[in-house]
């Protein structure tokens, strides 16, 4: 994946301001900030989905996370973190390389939470979706 952003960046052929790095992952600030320190982590092999990652990748990737967060808090005083995957096209992902998003939160720095991300609630009850899911997930009802 030559043309990726994220992987040009992983391989430093672009800049970025770097707050984070280990032998497979990376982690910089987003180019545009949703809040102070708003911070990009990345596997640095390339892949597009939670699903295509590797499990290899995922302590890592995971671990980097965990502390960026500690970091992020203790450097800029936040009061909180959000962490999110935009996943797909529907969910708003606009650069094909997985990635996590740390956004430092402030008490009333007027955001809201992953509530407040979609609104449509299913026509179906709980129930109904739970045993569709269970189907694929081939599991019984414990
Ligand atoms: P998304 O794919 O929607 O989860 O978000 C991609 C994020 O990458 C956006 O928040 C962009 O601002 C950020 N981004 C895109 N290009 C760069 C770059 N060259 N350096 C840092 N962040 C970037
Ligand atoms: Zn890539």
């Amino acid at each position: 994946m030559s043309e990726c952003i994220f992987c040009k960046i992983g391989k430093k052929e672009i800049p970025a301001e770097v707050v984070g790095e280990d032998a497979r992952t990376l982690a910089f600030l987003d180019i545009h900030p949703k809040a102070p320190g708003h911070t990009v982590i990345i596997p640095k092999a390339h892949c597009e989905t939670l699903i295509d990652l590797p499990e290899e990748e995922m302590r890592p990737l995971f671990a980097m996370a965990k502390r960026l967060d500690e970091i992020l808090v203790r450097a800029l005083r936040a009061d909180g973190m959000t962490i999110g995957i935009n996943q797909g096209k529907a969910a708003g992902q606009a650069v094909p390389h997985f990635h996590l998003h740390l956004m430092p939160r402030f008490a009333g720095d007027g955001g809201s939470s992953v509530h407040g991300i979609v609104l449509n609630p299913p026509r179906e009850t709980i129930a109904e979706i739970a045993a569709q899911i269970r189907k694929v997930a081939g599991i019984n009802q414990p």
